[in-house]
């Protein structure tokens, strides 16, 4: 299929602010920029309002005391940096606690319904890794209400939303971010976005995995875009495999079991009707971090304890039906109607699912911004925050504050800068990578090389690694990467999956890639990063961020420092 000239075919819009991205981390950029001013295009890949953030279920963590008073900022923030095994930047992590609570605060004056206590306060439940009873939520669809609210008042304050667009290419002016271009979904027709400033709030990367619990969307897009225009990825072997996903039937394998079943206290057995947890963190049980959770249901299957379908027994019925169905609504209804159990009088079987991406741009913990000027990251496509690790409900209120901050920063931004230039050559060259798939004749299906490459990271870049396995999924990424440039469309550009995949896979090679590199430089285990061949903590690498960037058409793997946390809060590390 041939092309007219790009130039013939695109339409412009012209933006003080572009966010790319509308779940939680993208809307809540855009109303601060909204307020701060500024014209605000918000551009996703799919519906409003159906971004992965909708999906969220146990809850938002935020220090507020409603129902273990003696919590505050510094235990939040001590948590956070325990779990990310203290390779988190220390100031997003205190910027974090400290500003969480005015954030859900916020959300409620929006209008946001959360759970009660009977005081009437937002009622608090207990989470992995949280010492006090912290994620502020509604039911197990926490993340619904999240977005409803974010979305109302986005509608009301008024932002130009460009839905069913995905953004392929980052345009540059000099070292600086001048705006996007990508295609409308349904009609395959080119879109040129002219912006100061560049929120990239796209979510993370589990489509590269087989078993995971996240949606066709997190193909790692809004990494890949930024490490193509120069930015910095951090932290990229960090992949958090969430240890309850369904496991029974096939069909709806990696969907998540939200840790609120383990928060309301779910027991996990193995076949032999063992509380495993004994084992792996006997303080904890089910409520440790995730890595470990993980890593322990893992194990008992490999070792021969595992269910019949390969997983654990996650059980809540002890608890009344009646508690259970209010409480974990989603999750009654979901065994209910996808694998025929009543987790009110049955055990749910369950296992590791591939979750969430602690790494991704590398920001400034202040301003959200990348190391290129007027590009600012927030949400699960930025790193930082977490470390080695995340623990369950930071992630929504990372959202919430990064997310504001992204937005305060990139409108300030806009504020001082003149409207960039936009050079069509870009143009030219995005479309012409978007065109190429239907000139390669007899080439084969993207959905072969997305089948192949999810083995690839799921079999070789998995919970537990090695040296030899992360060399050889190099070398398939190689031979995978070669396949993704000659696979072939047929059809038009209208509604084309296939097309759009080939596209994706692009991001997803390029940002598996950062993963597999990243994994194979850093010889210890820590957080959700295992290397059975360097089982322990290794005190130099406690120093040191892995980063890539791109030089030239190279992938450069360097190290930097992990920021030295200041003495006052040191002593908050303590035991
Ligand atoms: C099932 C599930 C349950 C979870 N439960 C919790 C929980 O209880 N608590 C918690 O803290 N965390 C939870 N998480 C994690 C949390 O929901 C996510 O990390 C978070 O919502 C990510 O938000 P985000 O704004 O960064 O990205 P998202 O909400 O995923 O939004 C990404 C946006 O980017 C758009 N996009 C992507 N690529 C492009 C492109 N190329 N062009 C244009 N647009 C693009 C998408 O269309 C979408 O609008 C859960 C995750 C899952 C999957």
């Amino acid at each position: 299929m041939s092309l007219a000239p790009a130039s013939s075919k695109y339409e412009t819009h012209e933006h003080d602010v572009l966010i790319i991205g509308a779940g939680g981390a993208g809307l809540r950029a855009a109303l601060e920029a909204l307020g701060h001013g500024a014209r605000v295009g918000v551009v996703c890949k799919s519906l409003l309002g159906k971004a992965h953030t909708v999906m969220a279920e146990g809850g938002i963590a935020a220090a507020m005391g409603n129902v273990d008073s003696a919590d505050d900022w510094k235990t939040h923030f001590r948590d956070t940096m325990r779990g990310g095994k203290f390779l988190n930047n220390w100031r997003m992590a205190q910027i974090h606690a400290q500003e969480a609570p005015d954030r859900v605060r916020e959300l409620e004056q929006w209008g946001a319904l959360f759970d009660r206590t009977d005081a009437g306060n937002i009622l608090q439940r207990a989470f992995g890794g949280h010492t006090y009873k912290r994620l502020c939520h509604v039911g197990d669809r926490t993340g619904l209400e999240m977005i409803r609210t974010l979305q109302d008042r986005g509608v009301e304050l008024g932002f130009d939303c460009y839905m069913e667009c995905t953004v392929t290419r980052l345009l540059s002016e000099g070292d600086r971010v001048a705006g996007a271009f990508g295609y409308w979904r349904e009609s395959g027709r080119f879109v040129v976005f002219k912006a100061k400033s560049v929120v990239i709030a796209t979510g993370g990367i589990g489509k590269a995995w087989r078993v995971t619990s996240n949606s066709w969307e997190y193909t790692g897009d809004g990494m890949a875009l930024a490490y193509d225009l120069g930015a910095e990825l951090m932290d990229m072997e960090f992949v958090q495999f969430h240890p309850t996903g369904m496991v029974w039937p096939p069909g709806v394998q990696g969907i998540l079991v939200t840790e609120a079943v383990r928060g309301e206290g779910g027991t996990l057995k193995n076949r032999l009707g063992e509380r495993f947890m004994e084992k792996y963190d006997p303080k904890r049980m089910e409520l440790s971090t995730r890595d470990v959770v993980a890593r322990a249901i893992y194990t008992e299957v490999r070792e021969g304890r595992g269910t019949e379908h390969g997983g654990a027994y996650l059980d809540i019925s002890q608890k009344p039906a009646e508690y259970v169905k209010r409480k974990l609504p989603s999750m009654y209804h979901q065994f209910l109607e996808l694998a025929d159990v009543d987790i009110t009088k049955h055990p749910m079987e369950v296992g590791p699912t591939c979750h969430y991406m602690m790494g991704g741009i590398r920001v400034d913990a202040e301003t959200a911004e990348s190391t290129v000027p007027g590009l600012f990251a927030a949400g699960e496509a930025a790193a930082g925050l977490h470390g080695a690790n995340r623990l369950g409900g930071n992630s929504l209120s990372d959202l919430l504050v990064f997310g504001r901050r992204a937005g305060l920063f990139a409108a300030e931004h806009a504020n001082r800068t003149a409207p960039p230039a936009i050079d069509s050559a870009q143009i030219e060259a995005g479309a012409r990578e978007l065109a190429a798939p239907f000139e390669h004749a007899g080439g084969e299906s993207p959905y072969a090389v997305q089948r192949d490459l999810q083995e690839t990271m799921q079999n070789l870049v998995g919970i537990f690694r090695n040296d030899a396995d992360l060399k050889k999924a190099l070398e398939e990424l190689e031979k995978l990467k070669a396949r993704a440039d000659r696979v072939s469309i047929e059809g038009s550009r209208l509604y084309n999956p296939g097309w759009h995949l080939a596209r994706d896979l692009q991001s997803m090679l390029t940002v598996a890639e950062a993963v597999a590199i990243s994994a194979i430089a850093r010889t210890e285990s820590r957080g959700a990063h295992s290397r059975i061949d360097f089982p322990q903590l290794d005190a130099e690498w406690g120093r040191k961020n892995n980063t890539v960037v791109r030089e030239n058409t190279e992938m450069k793997l360097r190290q930097s420092p992990v920021p030295a946390v200041p003495d006052e809060l040191k002593q908050l590390l303590a035991d």
